[in-house]
């Protein structure tokens, strides 16, 4: 587990100005990790660390040689390349390691700074890739709000199967399509039927939704064959990103049983570009509890640690833009604010329960942890929900109406992390917009 250090120390400015603005994602107190190159450049992908609004380019920090310690310049050379999976690999202690050092290099009156002045590249010119290479990416479902309101639509009566308060749910879902903030998709196509019907047709999709989730990446792996307890179960996780798993709902109503969804989900997926690591979300944790009524976790899936500080307080926020506002210039309208602190498992369970059954996880492999809907109806996590399955469009600012998401609109999920005494952090953006099927 991570511990507060003096990499949280709210008192601690930078060198770069745009880190200490007070309302920036990427004060020097977050430190995430992402892949970029200057935008338009044939330069080789490597790793960065935002700071304000600039990205610290971890090669030209090697090519300074403005790290001493050996342990930190170790996971340097692992975090420069073109994508982490070599970093993610190395562990807590690496991660840890490195994180310090860079914590100390850009910190106001740091020596390194004379060093380290032209390391900087603004984010505005950068391109941001997928920052490791996704072997293989799993979708959980871990708001119980939304697994109820989704399921009050389906089965009005039985809106939780009996699983549910057991495990963690999950299926496999699509690396290939997974791209970050930007993507730009083509409504999917695919087969659906009118209400009631059971003979479909082929088509663009109707019902076109996004679902409002925060990913987990895999650091270090597991061998196959071997379980991992729930104490040391965060120490295989890495960091956390925004992640919209975009669902085609009518495609999704026709083909998902029973064996679950399949081309409803893997067309696109959109990803934060940054990974906000688990130790600099430390501030933010929470006690996870269950409800005194409810089955408590068998043994497998539950520690007094979990108990405790299991739970991450993240806020997180659904904007649209549609074509019409963007011709306007009018700006964004918040579709719905929502915690992940309200889901009904932590990362350190969806880990435990993923290799329960001696199912090896690789350095990079990404967790999706469900659309996170809170416990009122407009903290609903999915177009789905707020429009009560289509039946109630939701009224923009503008005056536009929305069930689903239509062609142009632009859909942003932001988040971030306040704590008292602590330093505010974000996430940046995970934006993705919808263009007509082809
Ligand atoms: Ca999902």
């Amino acid at each position: 587990m991570a511990a507060l250090n003096e990499t949280h120390d709210p008192a601690l400015k930078s060198w770069v100005d745009s880190a200490n603005t007070g309302d920036t994602d990427f004060p020097i107190q977050n430190l995430p990790f992402g892949v970029f190159r200057r935008a338009g450049s044939d330069e080789p992908f490597r790793g960065g660390v935002a700071i304000g609004d600039q990205i610290l380019d971890l090669a030209a920090v090697r090519v300074a040689r403005a790290i001493r310690s050996t342990v930190a310049a170790n996971a340097l050379r692992a975090a420069s390349g073109a994508t982490l999976n070599a970093f993610m690999a190395m562990g807590p202690q690496a991660w840890s390691a490195l994180r310090l050092a860079l914590s100390r290099a850009l910190r106001d009156g740091a020596p390194a700074q004379a060093k380290l002045a032209g390391a900087l590249v603004a984010q505005r010119d950068a391109e941001m890739a997928v920052p490791a290479s996704i072997g293989d990416f799993t979708d959980f479902y871990t708001s119980i709000y939304h697994a109820t309101a989704v399921g009050k639509l389906f089965r009005p009566d039985n809106p939780l199967l009996p699983n549910y308060k057991w495990l963690p749910i999950a299926y496999h879902g699509r690396a290939s399509s997974i791209a970050t903030s930007g993507q730009r998709f083509h409504r999917p196509k695919g087969q659906t039927t009118p209400p009631g019907g059971n003979t479909p047709s082929y088509g663009p999709c109707k019902r076109l939704d996004y679902e409002l989730e925060l990913g987990a990446f895999v650091g270090v792996g597991t061998t196959m064959g071997t379980t991992v307890a729930m104490e040391s179960a965060e120490q295989h996780l890495f960091g956390v990103v925004l992640l919209n798993d975009w669902s085609a709902r009518d495609i999704q109503a026709w083909e998902y049983q029973p064996l679950g969804p399949f081309l409803a989900k893997s067309f696109a997926t959109t990803i934060s570009p940054w990974i906000v690591t688990l130790e600099a979300l430390e501030p933010y944790r929470a006690a996870w509890t269950r409800p005194a009524d409810d089955p408590q976790p068998l043994p497998h899936l539950d520690s007094t640690d979990n108990r405790s500080r299991g739970a991450i307080d993240i806020g997180l926020e659904v904007w649209l833009e549609s074509e019409r506002m963007r011709r306007e210039n009018s700006g964004p309208a918040l579709l719905s604010r929502s915690n992940f602190r309200d889901s009904y498992w932590t990362w350190a369970q969806m880990m435990a329960h993923h290799a329960s059954n001696g199912c090896n996880l690789a350095p990079g492999d990404l967790f999706g942890s469900g659309t996170q809907s809170g416990p009122r109806p407009e903290e609903g996590g999915a177009l789905l929900e707020l429009s009560k399955g289509g039946k109630e469009p939701v009224t923009l600012a503008n005056g536009e109406t929305r069930t689903f998401v239509e062609d142009g609109d632009t859909i942003t999920f932001r988040a971030s992390c306040t704590a008292e005494g602590r330093a505010r952090i974000g996430f940046g953006a995970c934006s993705g917009t919808v263009l007509p099927a082809t």
